[in-house]
């Protein structure tokens, strides 16, 4: 996530800004993980949410969204707690959960 990406909260929204070059890494991160561990359909569903909605930046994610995003966000069980959280979905996930 460069610098140039923001997460503020304007007018009861949260809005998600990133350059092109971020949004399609974000894109690519989000991708359905093939291994075998247990999947939510939930948070499937929130994947795919934010991947359209990301078609069209800035991204406005209403407020009650914002928890089930951040469960969506985190990576697939298989790949174990990230302790280096230095991709573009990790930073995002945290800039999330600063807003409150
Ligand atoms: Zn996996």
């Amino acid at each position: 996530m460069s610098d140039t990406a923001s997460v503020k909260l304007e007018a009861g929204w949260a809005v998600i800004r990133l350059p092109e070059a971020d949004r399609d890494q974000l894109l690519a991160d989000l991708a359905e993980c093939p291994c075998r561990a247990p999947k939510s359909a939930a948070t499937a569903e929130e994947r795919a949410w934010l991947c359209e909605q990301l078609a069209e930046l800035p991204v406005r994610v209403p407020l009650h969204r914002i928890h089930g995003l951040r469960v969506a966000l985190n990576s697939c069980p298989c790949t174990g707690p990230t302790a280096a959280g230095d991709t573009i979905r990790e930073r995002l996930n945290r800039a999330l959960g600063r807003l409150k």
